[in-house]
């Protein structure tokens, strides 16, 4: 049978008859199954979201679907980096269960209507400078939770407002799951892997770390007494002195509502996003207070 473990380089399963079908089976045999949605070009990052996934249940199934309703009509949809052979090759290597990568008419067939939205988590940070994105993600994340039926599902904390927004869209629609973050995995020089970093030139890439360094300064200086707003007016005008085209928003926000914060109280993250070249970077890192 295709796509098991031990038997060669993963199959892809295309279909959600097909990945119910399986996901059944393990079920039958009292199997615990947990999900890592991706959209490939695949790393380190993923690769602890796939650990994590593997230290928690029996069976892993990790998705490959470049998810076309989160990508705004100037972005980076036609360029998103694929290679299909080499993510099941990484995943075959990481001991994945199975890989569903649905084409795009299998998730969405003719008369596809319906949207989930998270009004006042999905329209702001990221949201308000890419609209609809969260949409597009909240959405396919529920389909792919409800296809799969896993009892986990791994999100990194490199994309921290769409893991806190799948958490409250899990909880809201009563998703029978358990929602796992991962913390960011950096290279040695602070910057968070990301499949979009390969659009960064060499000079790009020399410059991209101090969005790591300018959120830790930024939490330094507001743990030791800052104001937040001008800690972070502060940071943002730092990404610009560093290098950065333009910077989409440098802020300091409660982990769980995302709502800015003007003074300091726990769980508080500070979230950056800014743009070098043709990348888009984000990061964002808890603020110990
Ligand atoms: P993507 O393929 O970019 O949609 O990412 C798939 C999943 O991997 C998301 O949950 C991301 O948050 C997570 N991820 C991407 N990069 C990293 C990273 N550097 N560290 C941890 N998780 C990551």
């Amino acid at each position: 049978m295709s796509g098991s473990r031990g038997e060669g380089t993963l199959v892809p399963v295309r279909t959600k008859a097909d990945l119910r079908a399986r996901v059944s089976a393990w079920r039958a045999a009292g199997e615990t199954i947990a999900l890592v949605p991706t959209m490939g070009a695949l790393h380190v990052g993923h690769g602890a979201l796939i650990e994590a996934a593997r230290g928690a249940a029996d069976r892993v199934v990790a998705s490959l679907f470049v998810n076309p309703t989160q990508f705004g009509p100037q972005e980076d949809f036609a360029a998103y980096p694929r290679d299909e052979a080499a993510d099941a090759a990484f995943l075959t290597r990481a001991d994945v269960d199975l890989l569903y990568a649905p084409a795009v008419a299998e998730m969405y067939p003719d008369g596809f209507a319906t949207t989930v939205s998270v009004p006042g988590l999905g329209d702001r940070l990221c949201g308000a400078i890419r609209p609809g994105h969260f949409d597009g993600v909240a959405t396919v994340v529920m389909k792919l939770l409800i296809q799969a039926g896993p009892d986990f599902a791994f999100f990194g904390e490199k994309d921290f407002q769409q893991l806190v927004i799948i958490r409250r869209v899990a909880a809201d629609l009563d998703l029978p799951v358990r929602i796992e973050g991962v913390p960011t995995v950096r290279e040695g020089d602070g910057l968070a892997v990301s499949s979009r970093n390969a659009y960064l030139d060499p000079a790009q890439r020399a410059i991209a770390p101090a969005l790591h360094g300018t959120l830790q300064d930024a939490v330094r200086r507001i743990a030791a007494g800052a104001e937040i707003s001008l800690a972070c007016e502060e940071g943002a005008a730092a990404l610009g002195a560093a290098g950065f085209d333009k910077v989409d928003y440098f802020a300091c926000v409660d982990a769980r509502t995302l709502a800015p914060l003007a003074a300091p109280s726990p769980p508080a993250r500070l979230l950056a996003a800014a743009h070098l070249g043709r990348a888009r970077l984000i990061d964002n890192i808890a603020l110990a207070l």
